[in-house]
């Protein structure tokens, strides 16, 4: 049996015809305290995997979930229980790196506050621009990469900070490899890395202290990366001229966020794309086939 959650009426259709020969169940809502026992899950990103809904599914043989990141998955337990954990790599890093885009130009160029429904006066519009402007990217992996390939569209200078670097890649692009604290000083910084122990509140008081005044924040990748508090009193203080961001981490003081005219929020909607949809359905399916011939794809390795 392969339960599916948070699922889509389109992706209901896609799933039925290419799984038939299988028994499945669809919840359109996030998996929660109590979940059906099955072999096959089938999640997205509201779904939180622990032990405790483990315990719940005695028979679970393989989770696959519909993102790149796997951070809701707790990976120790599934390595204990001996349960395939698969994500989907690949499938959307053009459509996040131009959602990071559209994030940023409505920043630069005002285009929410432009809408000609709303006024048709222009001073209080200006903005700026990103030619010769430095991009900083902390992550440079699938996505960071396309960020930096667009920036140079603008002619903008692109500089990384990754754990791991690619010096081929960087030259084949045309990015600098950069300590953190430079890329801090960046005009516009971009985050691309992973959720894990090591990134969570990776951006945090320290940091906002070390940016230029005035800079523009983008984050497109977990909002536990950055230290909301942190970040909310950057904003108030204009250390922090604008955010746009498309994740945020829980927080009680989300309210006062939203509330702030010098940040752009989208809900989680980088990677929605009609395309990229189309993308995460076919791996998906592709996943749990190739499981099914004991020959795994997409698996995810629980790293100490
Ligand atoms: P990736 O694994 O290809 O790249 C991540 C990069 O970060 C790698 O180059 C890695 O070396 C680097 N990195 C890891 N830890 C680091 C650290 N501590 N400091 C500096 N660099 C570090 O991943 P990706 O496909 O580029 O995706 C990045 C993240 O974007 C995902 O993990 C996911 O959380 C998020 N994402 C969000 C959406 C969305 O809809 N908003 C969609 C897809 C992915």
């Amino acid at each position: 049996m392969i339960t599916f959650y948070e699922y889509e009426d389109s992706e209901k259709k896609v799933f039925s015809k290419n799984l038939n020969k299988f028994s499945l169940i669809f919840f359109n809502r996030p998996i929660g305290k109590n979940p059906k026992d099955t072999e096959v899950l089938v999640i997205f990103i509201r779904s939180k995997i622990n032990a405790k809904i483990l315990d719940k599914m005695p028979s679970l043989k393989l989770i696959v979930t519909r993102s790149t990141g796997y951070d809701h998955i707790d990976l120790k337990e599934c390595v204990k229980r001996n349960i395939t954990v698969c994500n989907i790599p690949t499938y959307g890093e053009k459509t996040v790196a131009e959602h990071t885009f559209a994030l940023l130009l409505a920043i630069s160029r005002k285009i929410i506050d432009s809408n000609k429904k709303k006024t048709f006066r222009t001073s209080h519009l200006r903005g700026f621009d990103l030619n010769k402007k430095t991009l900083g990217l902390i992550g440079c992996g699938n996505i960071g990469q396309h960020v930096a390939k667009m920036a140079f569209g603008f002619d903008m200078d692109v500089v990384v900070y990754d754990i791991k670097q690619d010096k081929k890649l960087a030259k084949d692009i045309g990015f600098r490899y950069v300590p953190l604290e430079k890329v801090l000083k960046s005009d516009i910084i971009s985050i691309h890395v992973p959720l894990n122990n090591h990134t969570k509140h990776l951006v945090n008081r320290k940091m906002f202290k070390n940016m230029n005044n005035g800079v523009v924040l983008i984050n497109t990748s977990r909002g536990e990366i950055i230290d909301t508090k942190a970040l909310l009193s950057s904003l108030k203080s204009k250390k922090i001229a604008y955010a746009g961001l498309d994740v945020l981490e829980r927080s009680s003081l989300n309210p006062q966020l939203f509330k702030l005219n010098n940040v752009i929020i989208t809900p989680h909607n980088a990677f929605n794309s009609i395309e990229a949809l189309e993308r995460i359905n076919n791996t998906t399916i592709q996943n749990i086939l190739k499981f099914y011939k004991n020959k795994p794809i997409n698996t995810i390795k629980w790293q100490h």
